[in-house]
C-alpha cells in the first residue's frame, strides 16, 4: 500500500487494524519452535528481548525507535497513553503516518504513530506491524511496574501520598532549600478528638472524615505544595519557598476549611476540627528537627484548646 499525499492520517488509521495479542497469535506456532523461522520473525524476537531489558516505558520506546530505524527509516514516533499520562515524542512528525492502537487482551495500552517524509510501502508496513507486536508485553510490564511503584507511595484510603513518599521527598526538599537558601515550611495536622468521632459515628464515618480532610487540604494548598498522610488521623504538608508567616496563613486557611466541612455519617451530619503545628527551616535544622518542632507546636495547639494553628519557636 503506497500512501499518497492525499491519504490523511485518519484514513490511514481506518485501514490499519489495531495491533493486539491476537495479531501476535496469528504467527505460526512452528516458527517459535525453530522449524520454519523467517528472518523477520527472528528479528522481532530479538527486538522483543531488547525491549524486555527495560521497565521504563520511555526507554522502551526509544530502544524500539532505534531498532526499527535499523530496518526501516522513520522520521518520527509518537506514543500516547492517556491512562498512564504518558506522551513520548521522538523525532519529527512528518507527512506520512501509520497509527496503531496497541492493546493487550481488552486493555488499551496506548496509541503509536510512526511517520516519515516518504510514503511507506506494503512490505515496510508489514515489517513495522511485526515490530510493533514486540512492544506489547514490554510496555504492559512497564506500566504494571510504574503502577506498583506509584501505589507503594500512595495511601489507599485517601489517595494522597503516604509516609514512604514523605521520607523520599523530605530529605530532598530540606537539601534543596538549604542549598538555594529558600524558605521551607512544614505543617503537621492532627484531627481533634478523632477517637470520639469513631466512637460516636462509627469507623466508616471516621474513614469518610479522613477522606474529606484530605480533599479539603488538597483544595486549600497550591499545586506545588506536597500533602502526605503522616499517620492515622495526622497529615503533613510541605510548603516549598514559603516563609513562616505565609505558612501560618496557609495553615489557618486549612484549619478554617476543615471546621466548615459537613461529614455525612449516613444517619446524620457532623463537624470536625483540626489542630496544626507549623515549623520553618532554620539554620542548623535537619529533617528530624524540622518535623519535631512542628510536632511540638502541634502539641501546644492541643494543649491550648485544639482547633488552633501554632507556629514553632
Ligand atoms: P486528639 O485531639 O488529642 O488528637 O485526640 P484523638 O482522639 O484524635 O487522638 P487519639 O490518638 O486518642 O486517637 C486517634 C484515633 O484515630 C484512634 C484511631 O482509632 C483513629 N484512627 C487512626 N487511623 C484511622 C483510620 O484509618 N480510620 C479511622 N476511622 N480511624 C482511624
Ligand atoms: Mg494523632
Ligand atoms: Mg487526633
Amino acid at each position: 500500500m503506497i500512501m499518497s499525499a492525499q491519504v490523511t492520517m485518519n484514513q490511514i488509521k481506518d485501514r490499519m487494524p489495531p495491533i493486539s495479542t491476537k495479531t501476535k497469535q496469528k504467527k505460526p506456532v512452528a516458527a517459535a519452535s525453530g522449524s520454519n523461522i523467517d528472518s523477520n520473525y527472528n528479528r522481532v524476537l530479538e527486538v522483543s528481548n531488547i525491549l524486555h531489558s527495560s521497565l521504563e516505558a520511555e526507554e522502551i520506546l526509544r530502544k524500539f525507535a532505534i531498532e526499527v530505524s535499523k530496518e526501516i527509516s522513520i522520521d518520527g514516533l509518537i506514543f500516547v497513553s492517556s491512562d498512564e499520562q504518558l506522551e513520548v515524542h521522538i523525532g519529527n512528525l512528518e507527512r506520512h503516518s501509520l497509527e496503531y492502537t496497541i492493546t493487550l487482551h481488552d486493555s488499551r495500552l496506548g496509541q503509536l504513530q510512526m511517520s516519515r517524509v516518504k510514503p511507506f510501502s506494503d512490505t515496510e508496513i508489514t515489517t513495522l506491524e511485526d515490530f510493533t507486536t514486540a512492544l506489547i508485553y514490554p510496555l504492559h510490564n512497564a506500566f504494571s511496574y510504574a503502577r506498583a511503584i506509584r501505589s507503594s507511595f500512595q495511601d489507599p484510603l485517601t489517595g494522597i501520598s503516604n509516609r514512604a513518599a514523605l521520607q523520599r521527598d523530605l530529605e530532598r526538599e530540606v537539601a534543596l532549600a538549604s542549598r538555594t537558601s529558600s524558605p521551607l515550611s512544614l505543617l503537621l495536622l492532627d484531627i481533634d478528638h478523632f477517637k470520639q468521632v469513631n466512637d460516636q459515628h462509627g469507623h466508616q464515618s471516621g474513614d469518610q472524615a479522613l477522606k474529606a480532610v484530605a480533599s479539603s487540604i488538597t483544595d486549600s494548598i497550591r499545586g506545588s505544595d506536597m500533602l502526605y498522610r503522616y499517620g492515622g488521623e495526622e497529615f503533613l504538608v510541605l510548603l516549598a519557598c514559603t516563609p513562616a508567616k505565609g505558612a501560618e496563613l496557609v495553615a489557618e486557611c486549612i484549619r478554617s476549611n476543615i471546621e466548615t466541612l459537613l461529614i455525612d455519617s449516613g444517619k446524620d451530619n457532623f463537624n470536625i476540627t483540626a489542630s496544626i503545628g507549623v515549623s520553618t527551616l532554620c539554620e542548623g535544622d535537619n529533617t528530624e528537627s524540622l518535623v519535631r518542632r512542628a510536632d511540638e507546636a502541634l502539641y501546644q495547639a492541643k494543649h491550648d484548646g485544639r482547633n488552633l494553628v501554632v507556629g514553632a519557636e
